[in-house]
């Protein structure tokens, strides 16, 4: 049994809700058993079910396991540039949510005025923000912000999107595609690249040119959601689906 645990893995941890309903109800989990449970950075612990009551099922530490290299998928955020404070916001959330790398990249349809000359100096002030929300949330490994880049060229990055066992999901609402969940439970990838568009969306040409790059289009629900909450909700979903 392994399960995902959002906390920091002590000696004595207390899963509770839908997670302690799915080990004992679902796992059929039983006092005494012991259960794989990995936190959002990697850190990897087996540890003995202690006592199960109604939702809440708390758990001793035996011992930390080491990670093991296909135990950690990587997930990188690919994001087409957003207006003013929600980029500082993404590279913050992306860092609690567990992504290994965040590439900016800009679009046909982003409105904000990039300017190549200042690239460095956004990529450091966002590399700090991403630093300090490492610090902030515990996690042992930083978050690697890239250089924006044209979305062209970050098609044509062999290194990022075409190393063995990656999936490419491409977060894209303008029609009826498979649930980002459907598609994450039938990838078995090491590394998963997110790719969500900016306040405008992707033009249909980006759109082919992202799915001719080997990308699968998912949805992420009914409603147009901002771009902001859009990489939320695929980091989000990611990062527990990889620990399902
Ligand atoms: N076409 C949208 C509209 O009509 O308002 C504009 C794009 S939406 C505000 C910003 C980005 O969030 C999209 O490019 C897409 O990547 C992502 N997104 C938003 N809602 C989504 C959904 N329901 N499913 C998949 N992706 C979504």
């Amino acid at each position: 049994r392994r399960l995902f645990y959002a906390g920091e893995l002590a000696e004595e941890i207390e899963i509770t809700g839908g997670d302690a309903h799915h080990l004992a109800r679902v796992m059929r989990a039983q006092v005494g058993d012991a259960v794989v449970v990995a936190d959002s950075d990697g850190r990897i612990a087996r540890m003995v079910i202690c006592s199960i009551v109604h939702d809440s099922v708390h758990l001793r530490r035996m011992e930390y396991l080491p990670q093991t290299e296909t135990e950690r998928t990587e997930v990188i955020l690919v994001q087409a540039l957003l207006k003013g404070e929600k980029m500082d916001f993404v590279v913050q959330k992306a860092v609690e949510l567990g992504a290994a790398a965040f590439c900016p990249i800009t679009t046909d349809h982003v409105v904000v005025r990039y300017d190549a000359k200042k690239a460095a100096a956004k990529t450091a002030r966002w590399q700090k923000i991403a630093d300090e929300a490492a610090k902030q949330c515990g996690r042992s490994a930083l978050m690697r912000v890239a250089q924006p880049a044209s979305l062209s060229a970050l098609l044509q990055d062999a290194a990022l999107l075409h190393a063995p066992d990656t999936a490419i999901i491409f977060c894209y609402e303008e029609e009826r595609t498979q649930s980002i969940r459907t598609v994450l439970r039938s990838v078995d990838a090491r590394r998963i690249v997110l790719i969500v568009g900016t306040e405008g969306g992707f033009s249909p040409t980006e759109a082919a040119a992202i799915r001719a790059a080997g990308a699968q289009s998912v949805s992420l629900g009914r409603l147009i959601l901002r771009a902001e909450t859009a990489a939320l909700a695929a980091l989000a979903v990611t990062q527990y689906e990889l620990f399902d």
